[in-house]
């Protein structure tokens, strides 16, 4: 039996002529629309939209937000998007009247305080990553990376070289062979060794003076650090090729290791992810980039740079990439993200990667110690981990019940099937409890014991959720958003 209540949906809730609010009669006399709009603009009949009153609406929103998944409500381990919790203090710098009700067309001397939080931002991440010069434009991680190889593509062709290459590890995120392959690269995959880091000597034979750009993350997607980076960008860099340094799982070595100092020519950092901003379901997000000395001047514009005391927003960089965005980036993320490095401050900032890498790496130790899972690269475990749920498939309960299983006792399942087909990936970030990690093991380990003694009732998990198992994909394509009330 499900313990959640089906919302119907607003349509199936609206009631004709009722209102959520009585406006005084006006004394106006009232004209038709025909008389004043030509009939050819005007709709046929009137849009259907729901009548209600204000509680009808405030109740079934509260409902629907309860049925909603969130970090403020519960444990959130989904590897390699690192949900930490978002510190309300974020919300009310995002939330200042001045920014709120600032027009991205204002003249800069009407937006001195938000071009200084800009500039100020990217200043930080020069710091945090070792880069001279970043940019706050991209509005994502993957359009962090689109815009990485665009400055690759660039830098190339103002040396009078045409590259078609680029090399991408075969555990990277999804979105880096998708960059490339839309930046016009030909994607080429290096395979992993057996402790889950970049084949050295696969790389040396892919090597050659076609590649525009190596991608690496690092911390990887197994959560291992790559040990051999700086042997990596010394490769890359004997062909004249652009080392490209993912930057997502910063949170692992934010205060700890900087980028730029490992070797890479261009960085993408997610401030959606190492510095706590809300996302998931699509956004809001932001990507900015650090390039080396060498790049900078192909970085996008508008530029924020710092002229006789003023602030001001700079184009006239002729060898810049150009725009890749409309306005100046996801201003109110970069306020959240701003306001968090603010109240951490360098000794706070510090503290993440060290908690983070500890949470990680003790539940990593309390499921191995248990025999509950086996870790196909237990060797060097940053800031997540990925557990080979093999096992489970054989009885017909593999990575996908399991995660619908933890749905059922309240946890958000983790990452299932990536970096490796039938694994769990999980990152539990610095901001959890032990008691929560506890619990998270526990649970994993009591579903284990369910693997073994009951596959078959693994197999139809969740039985506690609104809905059951969803055609993911027809779920996605063709969404029926009324179809609870139907039920
Ligand atoms: C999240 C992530 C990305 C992409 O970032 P988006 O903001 O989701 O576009 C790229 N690489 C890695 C390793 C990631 O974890």
């Amino acid at each position: 039996m499900s313990t959640h209540r089906l919302e119907p949906s607003i349509f199936h809730i609206s009631r004709a002529g009722r209102r959520g609010l009585s406006i005084p009669r006006s004394r106006v006399p009232k004209k038709p629309l025909e008389t004043m709009i030509p009939k050819k603009y005007l709709a046929a009949k009137a849009p259907e939209l729901p009548e209600l009153s204000e509680l009808d609406v405030v109740r079934h929103y509260t409902h629907l937000s309860t049925m909603n998944y969130s970090i403020d409500a519960n444990f959130y381990p989904l590897g390699s998007c690192t949900m930490k919790y978002n510190p309300k203090v974020n919300e009310d710098a995002a939330a200042l009247p001045p920014l709120l009700s600032l027009h991205p067309y204002a003249d800069p001397s009407l937006a001195q305080g938000v071009l200084r939080v800009m500039y100020e931002l990217e200043q930080y991440l020069c710091e945090i990553t070792g880069f001279p010069a970043f940019t706050l434009l991209p509005a994502a991680g993957a359009h962090g990376e689109f815009t990485g190889i665009l400055i690759a593509h660039a830098y190339h062709k103002k040396n009078g070289e045409n590259r078609h290459k680029v090399i991408i590890p075969d555990s990277a995120h999804g979105t880096n062979p998708a960059s490339a392959s839309l930046a016009g690269y030909e994607v080429t995959t290096c395979p992993s060794n057996k402790e889950g880091m970049m084949d050295l000597s696969a790389l040396e034979k892919l090597l050659d003076r076609d590649v525009a750009a190596v991608m690496l993350t690092n911390p990887n997607t197994y959560g291992i650090f790559e040990r051999n980076v700086m042997k990596i960008a010394e490769m890359v860099h004997s062909v004249g090729a652009v080392f490209y340094g993912d930057g997502a799982n910063l949170n692992a070595i934010v205060g700890r290791a900087r980028p730029g100092d490992l070797g890479f020519d261009v960085l993408h950092s997610n401030l959606h992810k190492t510095f706590s901003t809300p996302h998931g379901g699509g956004g809001p997000a932001s990507g900015p980039v650090g390039v080396a000395a060498h790049l900078v001047p192909f970085l996008p514009v508008p530029r924020v740079m710092q002229e006789g005391g003023r602030f001001v927003l700079k184009t006239d960089f002729p060898d810049s990439i150009g725009r890749i965005t409309s306005f100046h980036g996801q201003v109110g993320i970069i306020f959240r993200a701003y306001a968090y490095m603010r109240i951490l401050g360098r000794e706070g900032l510090r503290r993440i990667s060290d908690f983070a890498v500890l949470n990680a790496n003790y539940m990593k130790a309390r499921l191995l110690a248990a025999d509950a899972f086996p870790c196909p690269y237990p060797k060097g475990t940053m800031h997540e981990f990925v557990l080979s749920t093999a096992r489970g498939k054989d009885v017909g309960a593999g990575a996908t019940s399991i995660g619908k299983r933890l749905l059922d006792f309240g946890f958000y399942a983790p990452t299932v099937h990536f970096p490796i087909p039938e694994c769990l990936m999980i990152e539990p970030t610095e901001t959890e409890s032990k008691e929560t990690l506890d619990q998270f093991v526990d649970t994993l380990l009591a579903i284990r014991k369910e693997i073994d003694e009951l596959p078959e009732m693994l197999a139809e998990a969740p039985y506690n959720t609104p809905l059951r198992r969803l055609d993911e994909v027809t779920a996605a394509r063709k969404p029926v958003v009324c179809s609870p009330c139907e039920v």
